[in-house]
């Protein structure tokens, strides 16, 4: 007998799917896709439908708080109360004897709202550093950025009804039939629905996405900007451009037109290594649509040239009008479940609540005032890779790594892993004994995990969901919001005394009033009621707001969208004849991050058992290399060992590895991140983990 059925949201991907927990009496939980969340409709990918062997299995969780007493030491099992005096005490000593930005905490997309609004609060009000930034600079930076420059603020435009509106869906960088499942099935409904429908893949590889497409545009990495000016200069010279919305809700056309004109587009097929006539076919789908949706994903944001890709892609749409209007808009897809909502409460160094500017000292005042603190740090925090580098060279003292796994996640994994062995002091709060990161702790602090809290996460159409606590958490884990809590009241800080949840989820959406992302009015318990609401979400709506920019007045201070031109690209890693091969990286379908949770559910195991290196015949060939063979693959930073992939898939002179996979019988031959270097967007500051120089040999 099944006993009551508790709503939440799938802790993995950005869609947001709903799903329904519950257990029968002898305590087996099964979860399954909500029928009426406006999401998923009930359905779930293959990751959301294996849910409940993560929750059931606490074979690996970390159940009490540990520490060592010096580096040499080994882990002690302690109390709640004794680890977090000792991380206070810590914490307070190097704040005053190297000031706030000495020490910092690393969260993650994974987080909840709630969670990121109070590591935020304590950080940039109490702590006084800016230097909180989290595993969704690996992901959504350079999308928040292409909307800035172009829209006025980080704020996705479109909503997923949008998806059963288009009739012509251009998908760049992204694998959305693997990576973003549920929304992919509502294209393929559409697609079904309305044959007419054209779908444009833009991708190295030829990945399960291309079974839908129209048109496959199979690039050369790093060349995407190239590619999006020359169709932008087809539509120009094709007349398929809109010329009153340019004219009165845009600026910057001139210049745009200007810079696309400079490369012909038969040079520019030349530069991205495809047939001129698919360039100027893409652009003929798009001036043919009535709905156009740009959907892109990390092909585009984890790049060198993040921020130019993104501004050129989304260029295409306000050159054609294709925003605010039903089907239409750019539509970065999240990589992570809570990502957005991150981002709402201004949790990452170069950001503030609200989607307010740090730059701007009347935005911090109204924090600082709203937070009753004197006032807020101005110098922007270092963000996820420049942490890296001040550990390294010993200028940040301290880090307190949140829900996340950077020895496994972040690029060049030596050196982060020399990084964290200068650490002064490293705090590890998670919910596995397989983090990476633990090795090189001196505190291990045991968090609830997914359904053994509650809160809120936003998913990639502005949807706010709430999660209900529907089991308790292992051992002495508890929720990563009460852990930071705990840690404020033994620094000593006020303003940390919360009723529950709810009072802190009201005191975030009470900071927005005000401004674009208001969701002030939003009750936590009509969100415990009614599941979701999508933001802004005011006094005179009855529900949240679908899509933005109906009205044509965007969030740039004179109201008009801003078509920008592509800033100098950044240089890419040189390829040289040690290093002949273009290594790209990304997910597979049915691992999620570094597998701490995804990697311990059989079922799932099953898809792809082992990481193989996508690699082409002709590079195979020439290589002496053969399907299943194992394979040797280097780069200036490591090398990698796995079995090789001899496939068509992958353009020749590319090869691709799986994200996913960290230490395989304790030794990390199969990381990626071996192989990834240092190049960050200038802009975004997101790294690159789509092009590093490698070579492949037999081994
Ligand atoms: Fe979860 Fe994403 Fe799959 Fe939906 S599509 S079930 S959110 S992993």
């Amino acid at each position: 007998m099944i006993l009551e059925k508790k709503k939440s949201t799938c802790s993995y991907c950005g869609v947001g799917c709903g799903v329904l927990i519950s257990k029968d009496k002898k305590g087996k939980i099964k979860v399954e896709g909500d029928p009426e969340h406006p999401v998923n409709k009930g359905m779930l990918c293959s990751k959301g439908m294996n849910l409940h062997y993560v929750v059931e299995d606490k074979s690996d969780r970390l159940l009490y708080p540990q520490m060592r007493w010096g580096k040499g030491h080994a882990l002690e099992k302690v109390e709640w109360d004794t680890a977090l005096t000792r991380a206070a005490a810590v914490f307070k000593s190097m704040i005053e004897k190297f000031g706030s930005d000495a020490v910092g905490y690393y969260v993650s997309g994974q987080c909840l709202t709630e969670e990121y609004y109070l590591v935020n609060k304590l950080t940039k009000g109490y702590l006084k550093t800016n230097n909180i930034d989290t595993n969704s600079r690996l992901c959504m930076s350079s999308a928040v950025m292409g909307y800035v420059q172009t829209l006025g603020e980080d704020a996705v435009p479109v909503a997923y009804e949008d998806i059963e509106l288009a009739d012509c869906f251009l998908v760049a960088g992204a694998n959305p039939a693997w990576c973003h499942p549920i929304i992919w099935r509502r294209v393929e409904m559409q697609k079904e629905r309305n044959p007419e429908t054209k779908i444009i893949v833009v991708d190295p590889r030829k990945t399960q996405t291309c079974a839908l497409a129209d048109l496959h545009l199979q690039i050369l990495p790093g060349t995407d900007t190239v590619l999006f000016q020359a169709i932008g200069r087809c539509l120009i010279e094709g007349g398929n451009i809109d010329w009153s919305f340019i004219k009165n809700h845009t600026d910057g056309f001139e210049a745009y037109q200007e810079q696309v004109m400079q490369v012909s587009v038969a040079d520019a097929a030349q530069m991205c290594g495809v047939p001129e006539d698919q360039i100027v076919q893409a652009a003929t789908y798009i001036a043919g649509s009535k709905g156009f949706l740009s959907m892109w994903a990390m092909g585009l944001n984890q790049s060198a040239d993040g921020v130019n890709k993104n501004l050129s892609l989304i260029d295409i749409n306000l050159i054609t009008g294709h925003i605010g209007k039903p089907g239409s808009g750019p539509f970065s897809l999240t990589g992570q479940p809570n990502a957005m909502g991150g981002r709402e409460v201004g949790g990452m160094s170069t950001l503030l609540s609200s989607h307010r500017k740090l730059h701007d000292a009347a935005h911090r005042k109204e924090v600082a005032d709203f937070w009753g603190v004197e006032d807020l740090p101005s110098k922007p925090g270092l963000t996820a890779t420049q942490m890296v580098e001040a550990l390294e060279e010993g200028t940040m003292k301290a880090i307190w790594i949140i829900c996340t796994n950077p020895m496994i996640s972040l690029p060049d994994a030596r050196r982060v892993e020399n990084a964290l062995k200068k650490a002064k002091f490293v705090v590890v709060q998670d919910i596995s004994l397989h983090a990476a990161t633990i090795p090189f702790a001196d505190l291990v602090l045991p968090a609830a995990g997914w359904a053994e809290k509650e809160g809120t996460m936003t998913n990639s159409e502005r949807r706010i969901s709430y999660l209900h606590k529907s089991v308790a958490p292992p051992g002495e884990a508890i929720p990563d919001a009460e852990i930071i809590i705990r840690f404020a009241k033994k620094m000593g800080f006020s303003g940390f005394d919360y009723k529950d949840m709810g009072s802190v989820f009201q005191e975030h959406a009470a900071l927005t009033k005000g401004t674009n992302i208001d969701i002030s009015e939003l009750d936590y318990e009509y969100l415990k009621s009614h599941g979701t609401a999508q933001w802004p979400f005011v006094s005179s709506a009855q529900s949240g707001k679908a899509r933005l920019f109906e009205d044509r007045i965007f969030y740039t201070p004179n109201g008009r969208a801003q078509i920008k031109i592509s800033g100098p690209q950044s240089d890419l890693e040189a390829l040289t004849p040690d290093f002949p091969l273009i290594l790209t990286t990304g997910r597979i379908r049915d691992q999620w991050h570094t597998m701490t949770r995804t990697g311990k559910v059989n079922k799932l195991k099953k898809h792809v058992p082992i990481p193989l290196l996508e690699i082409h015949p002709e590079d195979a060939i020439s290589r002496k290399i053969g399907d299943g063979d194992t394979v040797e693959i280097k780069s200036r930073r490591g090398t990698v060992r796995v079995r090789a992939q001899v496939s068509e898939s992958i353009r020749e002179g590319v090869v691709f590895l799986p994200m996913h996979w960290g230490k395989i019988l304790g030794a990390d031959f199969a990381m990626v991140n071996n192989l990834t270097g240092n190049a960050i967007d200038p802009v975004s500051k997101q790294p690159d983990f789509k092009y590093s120089a490698v070579e492949v040999m037999k081994y």
